[in-house]
């Protein structure tokens, strides 16, 4: 077989989803981790469809977006064209988009507060649908940022199962940008493993080699494969 004949049978992977691919093949070696106990959420945010076609065709199915609007403007589209697509919610949710949100993902990251465990348990129940949840931390305690601060997450965890009645999947963190993520990543995996969670959304371009090293499942990864933004 010739090489054309070989090329015409895979498509090539677009380099930021190669050079990531590898990087995560090398940090799960690292770890002893297989590689399928880390799914690669890749972030396309502020892309549009020309761009994230590739990406598609290179064989990524599990994406993200941090906006409701814009995921719904862009996604049914290429959802229809592209079966099998996996959609994660990793921005900040209000409950007035809840409705959408349930109808759109396939997970969501980012439960946070009673408001919004009210708001989804109501559509989960209403549309039959089950979105995979995570509770947001902040583990840097920073104030403008979203999620439950570590003190109070095992009481948030609880009400989210007892009183939403809400299966809770795992936690996901986004570490303060000035600060080493490692003891961040730490602090998210045992607030988890106390918790019973077995899921961990954490870690980003510039350090998923590092959550996979401390057990991150989800990395979310947007910049290293799609370029700036
Ligand atoms: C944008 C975003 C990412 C991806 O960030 P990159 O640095 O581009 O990989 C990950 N998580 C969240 C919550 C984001 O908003």
């Amino acid at each position: 077989m010739t090489p054309e004949t070989t090329n015409l049978l895979t498509s090539p992977l677009p380099n930021g989803l190669a050079t990531v691919e590898q990087e995560i093949a090398r940090a799960c070696k690292e770890a002893r981790r297989d590689r399928t106990s880390v799914t690669l959420i890749a972030v396309s945010k502020t892309f549009d469809a020309a761009a994230i076609s590739p990406v598609i065709d290179a064989g990524q199915r599990v994406f993200g977006e941090n906006r409701v609007q814009e995921a719904k403007a862009k996604w049914p589209g290429l959802m229809s064209d592209h079966p099998g697509i996996s959609l994660h919610l990793i921005g900040p949710l209000q409950s007035n988009k809840a409705k959408e949100a349930v109808a759109l993902f396939d997970a969501i990251h980012s439960v946070d507060r009673p408001s919004i465990c009210e708001a989804l348990a109501k559509e989960i129940n209403f549309q039959k649908k089950q979105p995979e949840l995570f509770v947001q931390l902040n583990t840097g305690e920073e104030r403008q940022k979203a999620g439950v601060a570590p003190g109070e997450a095992d009481a948030f965890i609880a009400s989210c199962r007892e009183k939403y009645g809400l299966a809770i999947s795992g936690l996901m963190c986004i570490p303060p940008v000035d600060e080493a993520p490692a003891p961040h990543f730490a602090l998210t995996a045992k607030i988890a493993a106390r918790n019973g969670l077995k899921n961990l959304s954490m870690g980003m371009s510039a350090d998923f080699a590092i959550a996979i090293q401390m057990g991150a499942t989800h990395i979310r990864v947007g910049s290293a494969i799609f370029g700036h933004r």
